[in-house]
């Protein structure tokens, strides 16, 4: 007899498939319905007390839970080998989400200098109108980030890779200095995703992620997440997207689960292009550096070949020309698109210190690494000679 409660899981393609389901599916369906309501009808009146105090099972309302939703909550916790996930509108909604949830006044934020740029600026800007200080500090160097603790550093957030620099954070060290010291470690895993890297299997307390990128895959959805291993955390931030909002729509969890599916197939296509488009862009005459983490001049190489099941599908560059350079390669390109964001089939490409970090001050962006020069290019599934092929007649046109 078939066990669909436990199914014998073994890899992380097939977790991605299968995990994530009705508890009892209605018709024997294979794809999770859409439950595209915003409320659910108790079938008595002390049923529905006794589903707000928690002593009995159901759903109550969309905001505070809906079976689609959760069966993508479920997939991705799985996938991050965490204890419970909570799935939020986009991925800023889950990391302001653990801000609100778990940090008070007088706290202070450790964070890497490398960071999505709207990240970098909820910290640098919005925390602190709530008497929240924060300090970014190199994180591929465990010694500055052991000296920044302060006595009252409530948590250490990191990106690895980080976008858009691809910085490599050693996440084993960043868990044995805040295990010490009592701060709890969160790491934005979106660059990576679960099928590359599990932080929360390398001392993290908590995961985010953009569901809107390589978890989705396909541009067409936002979405976001928070994946926990303390069952009180997950608690505290359950509370505080229940009162506040952020949640996920059905409709929007339903066409991510989809994504996911495919995770391990798009991820795998995506980086083994990634590297091959690394290794020729490093040897081409119009380029002048390249940093991807599967490239031994990579500083991270070791230790992302350490924590990650492969080098991801986002990489960085700088061309001949500089700033000027770099934008007759985006204007030339004819199959890559112009385009913020990552993580789609298809290959993308753009310019981080006029877009997706024009919002960081520039001494920041810059002592982060974040060039004027800088091109950052998501790497898609199209075939690998038409992406070349597109890449050198763009760069061709630099004079
Ligand atoms: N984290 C990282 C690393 C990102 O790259 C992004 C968006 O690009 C986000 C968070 C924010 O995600 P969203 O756009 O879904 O709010």
């Amino acid at each position: 007899m078939r066990d669909k409660e436990n199914p014998p899981i073994m890899g992380r393609a097939t977790a991605a498939i299968h995990r994530g389901g009705l508890a009892g599916p209605v018709y024997g369906e294979v794809s999770v319905p859409i439950f595209q309501t915003s409320t659910f009808a108790f079938p008595s009146a002390e049923a529905g007390a006794a589903r707000f105090t928690g002593e009995e099972p159901g759903f109550i309302y969309t905001r505070l839970g809906n079976p689609t939703v959760q069966a993508l909550e479920e997939c991705v916790t799985a996938l991050e080998q965490g204890s419970a996930g909570h799935a939020t509108a986009t991925g800023m909604a889950a990391i302001s989400a653990v801000c609100l949830g778990l940090l008070s006044q007088g706290d202070h934020v450790l964070a890497g200098d490398c960071l999505y740029g709207p990240t970098h600026v909820v910290l640098d800007r919005e925390l602190t109108r709530f008497g929240i200080s924060v300090t970014f500090v190199d994180t591929a160097d465990p010694g500055r980030v052991a000296e920044a603790i302060r006595p009252n550093t409530r948590p250490l957030f990191v990106e690895t890779p980080a976008n858009p620099t691809l910085k490599i954070t050693d996440l084993a060290a960043m868990a044995r200095i805040t295990q010490e010291r009592q701060v709890w470690l969160a790491v934005d895993n979106t660059f990576a995703t679960p099928h590359l890297q599990r932080p929360l299997t390398l001392g993290a307390d908590l995961v985010v992620h953009s569901l809107t990128k390589l978890l989705n895959g396909h541009s067409d959805v936002l979405g976001g997440m928070i994946v926990v291993k303390d069952a009180e955390l997950s608690k505290k931030i359950k509370r505080i997207l229940s009162l506040f909002g952020g949640t996920m729509d059905p409709h929007q969890a339903w066409l991510i689960l989809r994504g996911v599916r495919t995770l391990a197939l798009r991820v795998d296509q995506a980086l083994t292009n990634a590297q091959k488009l690394a290794e020729f862009l490093a040897q081409h005459p119009q380029v002048e550096w390249v940093r991807y983490p599967g490239l031994p001049s990579h500083p991270g190489h070791d230790i992302a070949k350490q924590q990650m099941d492969g080098f991801g599908a986002m990489l960085c560059f700088g061309v001949r020309g500089g700033l000027e350079g770099g934008r007759v390669l985006m204007n030339h390109l004819r199959l890559i698109t112009l385009a913020v964001s990552l993580g789609g089939v298809e290959s993308l490409i753009q310019h981080p210190a006029s877009m997706t970090h024009a919002g960081m001050p520039r001494d920041k962006r810059l002592a982060a690494g974040i060039g004027d020069e800088m091109v950052r290019l998501s790497v898609g599934c199209e075939d690998l000679a038409d992406l070349m092929a597109d890449l050198d007649q763009a760069l061709q046109a630099i004079p």
